[in-house]
């Protein structure tokens, strides 16, 4: 077979492997903790330190400060020791245990050695070089596996060819994932005080076979001599892995209905020298806004405010806008939009009836098995069993 026939079978299996939606529970008890790489695999290499322990020092902090707060949390680790785990295995452990939560701890690292900052990544495909770049970095370490063509079925990690695949992702685990992004990258902020990378997609091998909501976090750039100096100094490791803590226990506060109270965090000295950072202007824009509350101003909420009540099929939703002919449509037509928590929704039909979109949905879900029907009144969301009783 050649290598676009593998890539043609490769994709059709990730489709319908990632197309087996199941629910996101509604309380977390258990919280897989990911130190990336390990052993022989150092990850990125700065002028002092590695990688592999920032990551490893700041995950079992991270999971020691979740069982003391949290006691009603599972912690899970990937490794607790400097070994080398393969990425396949990662993902394996966080299914077999069915935890709730998944959590890839990383630093960043670039030869422009003036680049900086915290990043939170979700699955997806990228939307920019650098996105590429760093989900290119961290999947490499499969390279370190004897059998990984086989393994993988082919992925080149260092080929932007073989990341056409991630643009047949979808999950039902995306937007959870994108409010944990969003909390974590929020905290670190606050914590670190450096430059604002925001949230991102890109293909992560890692975060693509987990079956729950799943971040990847880059907490700075080990590349960088000034965040290198914070990221291998103790109480900054502390700092980090108490706003994570925080955006873990803010995350599952919003999914438990609770109000559990956020723990301290360690002061860190302020800020990378001013020549050492690189103006935001000079990179490219990334996917997500970090501020979940934040709605593009040029689009209204529904793209045609329809007036009076309609029914639609939601088909999936993603922090990315997509043209009207993106092939993630899977061939329907006429697919509608429109802006909420986050994340574009998609929807294809619009019915005054509820009787007159079940069609719609039977047919849809063929393509896409999680979707299902939401409702509108005048152009803003309403319950169904609201615009049913309206409309019956
Ligand atoms: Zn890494």
């Amino acid at each position: 077979m050649n290598t676009k026939k593998w890539f043609l079978l490769f994709a059709i299996f990730a489709l319908f492997n990632t197309q087996v939606f199941s629910q996101v529970k509604d309380g977390i008890s258990k919280i897989v903790i990911d130190a990336g790489h390990g052993g022989e695999d150092p990850g990125a290499v700065g002028s002092k330190g590695k990688e592999k322990d920032v990551t490893l020092t700041v995950a079992l902090e991270l999971g020691k400060l979740i069982s003391e707060n949290c006691p009603d949390v599972e912690v899970i680790y990937t490794r607790k020791t400097d070994v080398f785990i393969p990425l396949y295995n990662r993902s394996k452990i966080a299914n077999d245990k069915h935890a709730d939560l998944f959590i890839s701890i990383h630093c960043n690292s670039s030869d422009n050695k003036t680049a900086n900052g915290v990043e939170t990544f979700v699955m997806g495909l990228h939307k920019t070089e650098s996105s590429l770049d760093v989900a290119r970095k961290e999947n490499a370490a499969m390279l370190l596996e004897k059998d990984y063509k086989n393994t993988y079925g082919n992925f080149n990690p260092n080929s932007p060819e073989s990341y056409v695949i991630f643009s047949l992702y979808s999950s039902a685990y995306l937007e959870s994932s994108v409010q944990l992004a969003s909390k974590v990258q929020k905290n670190l902020l606050k914590c670190t005080h450096f430059r604002d990378r925001q949230v991102q997609q890109a293909g992560f091998w890692v975060l693509h076979k987990v079956a729950m909501p799943s971040i990847l976090v880059e907490l700075g750039f080990i590349s960088n001599k000034s965040e290198e100096a914070q990221l291998l100094d103790p109480t900054f490791q502390k700092a980090l892995a108490a706003s994570l803590c925080n955006a873990f226990i803010e995350y599952k506060n919003q999914v438990e209905g609770k109000t559990a109270d956020l723990i301290s965090v360690p002061e860190t000295k302020p800020q990378p020298k001013k020549e050492e950072l690189v103006p935001a202007k000079q990179e490219e824009k990334p996917a997500v806004s970090e501020n979940a509350d934040l709605k593009p101003v040029d689009e209204p909420a529904t793209p045609k405010a329809e007036t009076g009540v309609v029914f639609k099929v939601q088909i999936f939703a993603l922090p990315e806008k997509l043209g009207p002919n993106d092939p993630k449509y899977a061939g329907l037509k006429n697919v509608d939009k429109y802006f909420e928590g986050n994340l574009w929704k998609y929807t294809v039909g619009s019915e005054k009836k509820f009787a007159d979109i079940q069609p719609v949905l039977k047919k849809t879900k063929e393509k896409f098995p999680d979707a299902f029907v939401i409702a509108f009144k005048d152009g803003k969301k309403i319950p169904v069993p609201e615009a049913r009783k309206l409309t019956e």
